[in-house]
């Protein structure tokens, strides 16, 4: 046995990922087994499709009671009706009659129905198409022997490792999540920062079971199973504080400032508008990151430059005159997205990532950037290329984005060439920042320490070494003396900034400006009060 169980039947210790606290149930997270692919007696094989059917019956009748959304009651309703209309599921049963495994025959079933959906004039029908998508999966989960993934609010989820696009399916509210894999900066953890969901990772979670009661201290990496009356009114009071203390999170007023008042500028990181809901723009200088990479997650097709254009002006809009900075799609590494990234990269986060995917597609990079030209109309708008290694990409970004503003004038559109500037967060570019003609330079901290360190960022083992080294910090020194000395800006937006006991270390550094996840702000807003260093 682990010596971290051992040391106490009910405290797991693990490394916080997320603060805060959460207490409920643990839902573990049931691994998708091999593949059905064996053949079974058609018997058995049979059975095994009429059992999955019924158990994704159940499922989806289980979450229409639970849920109370008139969307998701229309699709729950849409998906059951399918379910109990026999003539479905007949083709695949007779597959299986003819010698097929159950899994394949029921995609062979399934499939030819979701094409006449997506192929239908009428967009109310194209639109179902999704939903019969997710109800095949569904049943191939089943058939897989995995449970159904949908998780009660309050939950403390216990999984192996989940992908971003599980996380954001999720409803969080009150809720924690604990990996045995991932590390604190990998994607699903900078998301859980930003919605303030408690998070472990490097758990050992071989004896975690479903059902039992337990408390996440986010905080401490620590999760407390079964915790006695003391523990569990301790961490009551401590759970009212943490609501209070996030009510409190966006009091402070006044300019943010050093302890010798010298001024520096605290932007936020964000994913969609969703954040920007709760937080009021007066109380920060702007958006310093929007990954845009959450917008093409968890969907059947790719966002439309309509689609993609009213959200950048949303938040344009919103930072009413302060700076958004919104990043070209980085998408690979562990953000995969389906029909985009390559599936079989051997070493993702050294394979066809951010700008190298961009420049691959230009089709898809083509109208993020005519969408951002268009929306740089209504406000103070930044556009940031992620992962540039040579001057070369970032020349041909600034060719491309001319290009589609050429075109879209030529259409009759309003538009606006934004600065564009690069994340600073390969070694090569790190090194030799004075090759690249960028107007603006963000340091992307996360990569940047992997790619410097060799160490993967989502390895909870190599966490030791994942971390600001000298070697790190003389780069960052460097890629600010460049920017100052050439009158740029310079920002930190990975989550060293967010991270109080770095800031007089990156403040040393000579940086003046950092963009950091919501919940972050009012701790690294008192950590540069307390600052005394030499001004830069
Ligand atoms: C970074 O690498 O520090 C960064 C901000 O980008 P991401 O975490 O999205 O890779
Ligand atoms: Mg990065």
């Amino acid at each position: 046995m682990d010596h971290r169980t051992q040391r106490a039947a009910h405290r797991v210790e693990g490394r916080s990922a997320a603060p805060g606290i959460a207490m409920g149930r643990l839902v573990r997270l049931v691994a998708a087994k091999p593949e059905a692919g064996q053949s079974r007696p058609v018997a058995g094989e049979h059975q095994a499709l009429a059992d999955a059917l019924e158990a994704s019956r159940l499922d989806l009748t289980a979450l229409a009671g639970r849920i109370k959304d008139e969307d998701a009651e229309a699709i729950l309703s849409f998906q059951l009706a399918l379910l109990e209309d026999e003539s479905l599921a007949t083709p695949a049963f007779a597959l299986i009659a003819d010698g097929e495994v159950a899994n394949r025959a029921w995609v062979a079933a399934i499939d030819p129905e979701i094409a006449t959906y997506d192929r239908a004039d009428d967009p109310y029908f194209r639109a179902r198409a999704s939903d019969l998508r997710d109800l095949r999966d569904r049943v191939l989960r089943r058939l897989a022997g995995e449970a159904d993934q949908a998780l009660p609010s309050g939950a403390i989820v216990v999984a192996e490792d989940m992908p971003p696009s599980v996380f954001l399916a999720t409803d969080w509210r009150d809720g924690g999540l604990i990996l045995r894999r991932g590390s604190p900066s990998s994607h699903v953890a900078i998301l859980a920062r930003s919605r303030g969901v408690p998070m472990i990772v490097g758990v050992d979670i071989d004896h975690l079971e479903s059902g039992v009661d337990a408390v996440l201290d986010g905080d401490a990496g620590t999760l407390i199973v079964d915790p006695d009356p003391m523990l569990r009114a301790d961490y009551g009071r401590r759970l009212s504080e943490q609501a209070q203390a996030r009510a409190a999170a966006f009091s402070f007023t006044g300019p943010v400032v050093t302890a010798s008042g010298e001024p520096v500028q605290l932007m936020i990181n964000v994913t969609g508008l969703a954040e920007l809901r709760d937080i009021d723009p007066s109380k920060v200088d702007g958006i310093g990151l929007m990954r845009t990479e959450f917008l093409f997650q968890e969907r059947d097709q790719l966002p439309t430059e309509e689609e993609q254009y009213r959200i950048y002006k949303q938040m344009v809009e919103w930072a009413a005159g302060k700076p958004v900075t919104i990043r070209t799609l980085d998408a690979g590494g562990d953000k995969p997205i389906a029909g985009l990234t390559m599936p079989g990269d051997l070493n993702p986060f050294l394979g066809v990532r951010g700008v190298r995917l961009s420049l691959k597609r230009l089709d898809v990079f083509r109208l993020q950037l005519r969408a951002l030209a268009r929306a740089a109309v209504a406000g103070n708008l930044k556009v940031m290329i992620p992962m540039v290694t040579l001057p070369e990409e970032l020349d041909r970004c600034r060719v491309l984005f001319q290009d589609a503003i050429d075109e879209l004038r030529g259409e009759g559109h309003q538009v606006v060439m934004p600065p564009l500037g690069m994340m600073v967060e390969v070694p090569a570019a790190a090194l030799v920042v004075e090759d690249f003609k960028a107007d603006f330079y963000s340091i992307g901290s996360n990569d940047l320490i992997q790619y410097v360190m060799a160490a993967s960022r989502d390895e909870p083992q190599l966490a030791d070494l994942a971390r600001p080294s000298r070697a790190v910090f003389n780069l960052i020194g460097h890629v600010a003396a460049h920017a100052k000395r050439n009158g740029r800006d310079a920002s930190l937006c990975g989550d060293l900034a967010g991270d109080p006991q770095q800031v007089a270390s990156l403040l040393d550094q000579g940086l003046r400006s950092f963009s950091v996840a919501p919940g972050a702000l009012g701790p690294v807003r008192a950590a540069i009060a307390r600052y005394s260093g030499k001004p830069a």
